[in-house]
């Protein structure tokens, strides 16, 4: 395969099982137990819902329902996505056992668990890593981190630390079946580009696996919104996102996958800002710059030069 200029889930899919792998997002129906502490001031679940998600709905209706509206025939195998909430905040005797059921359906490739840093315990990581050497699948666990920054993690209402976020990766990355990813949003205000590129050189060195990139959104209701009403910061426009995609992507080891670049809230809920562009038009803008500029995903990147030339990344896997 041609070695491409950005990792994509898509061709880190295509590279590892020969072929197209969807997500199917699911909900084991609990609440984020930092919305007791006020929630993340960007946060509204319902903003990244799809709209065939039914929390009531037990989980294989929900993935029923999610091969039929999501996978739509394009797919034929997935990955079960748990992304709502805070998953791992679910009991273990509950959360274990309905992972193993959702692993059996032989077209489920995986699991992606979203989650805090702060709700990884060594117990729950040690069943897992089990879990996933007896199923023979992958599982990513996405940790939120947003911002290495504690001026930021403070204004967000993140309730955690980097510290913690380093003692989960470094807890998740004792065991070769699991694999660790972050998530980042740039543009947190009081953000300089500085702070923002110092967070994406930081979290490139820690060799993860995967990142999930969002510019930040303003949801309709959230307390992010209060404060965009009150002109206390602005947001990228396309230009200077897509200057700063160009900016960070060189940075990143082409060993990592790229699992997000922008966010896509529902429209009705999107306050700002407002680009007019679907998710394929930002690709194809992308990838045009990062060709008329010669550049791809770790060719400025400083970490483990061994592993990041794009010859290793053919050989990988
Ligand atoms: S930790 Fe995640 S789910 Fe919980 S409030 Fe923050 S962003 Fe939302």
């Amino acid at each position: 395969m041609k070695a491409p200029l950005i990792r994509t889930f898509s061709y880190h899919c295509r590279q590892k099982y020969g072929m197209a792998v969807g997500k199917i997002p699911l909900d084991v129906g609990i609440t984020c137990p930092n919305r007791m502490r006020g929630g993340c001031i960007y946060c509204r679940s319902a903003s990244f819902t799809p709209s065939c998600l039914r929390s009531g709905d037990d989980i294989p209706t929900q993935i029923e329902r999610g091969k039929l509206h999501l996978l739509k025939g394009r797919f034929r195998y997935y990955f079960a996505y748990f992304q709502q909430e805070t998953v791992t905040a679910l009991a273990q005797e509950k959360l274990l056992p309905l992972l193993a059921a959702v692993l059996e359906d032989p077209s489920c490739t995986g699991l992606v668990l979203s989650t805090r840093p702060d709700h990884l315990p060594e117990k729950l990581v040690e069943s897992l890593a089990l879990l996933i050497e007896q199923s023979n699948k992958d599982c990513l666990i996405e940790l939120g981190l947003q911002s290495i920054h504690a001026k930021s993690l403070e204004l967000l209402n993140r309730n955690h630390t980097l510290d913690d976020f380093l003692v989960a990766v470094e807890r998740v990355k004792q065991y070769d079946r699991l694999q660790v990813g972050a998530h980042l949003i740039f543009g947190i205000p009081g953000e300089s580009w500085t702070d923002m590129v110092q967070t994406v050189e930081f979290v490139a060195g820690l060799k993860l696996d995967a990142l999930k990139l969002h510019h930040l959104q303003v949801i309709k209701d959230t307390t992010l919104h209060a404060m965009y009403l009150q002109n206390r910061f602005s947001l990228f426009s396309l230009e200077e996102y897509m200057d700063f995609l160009l900016r960070i992507i060189p940075l990143i080891p082409e060993h990592v996958t790229l699992h997000r670049l922008w966010s896509t809230s529902h429209p009705s809920l999107l306050v700002a800002p407002k680009w007019h562009v679907l998710a394929g038009e930002l690709s194809r803008i992308l990838q045009q710059r990062l060709t008329e500029q010669g550049l791809h995903q770790g060719c400025k990147s400083r970490v483990g030069q061994v592993v990041t030339g794009r010859t290793r990344l053919k050989q990988k896997e």
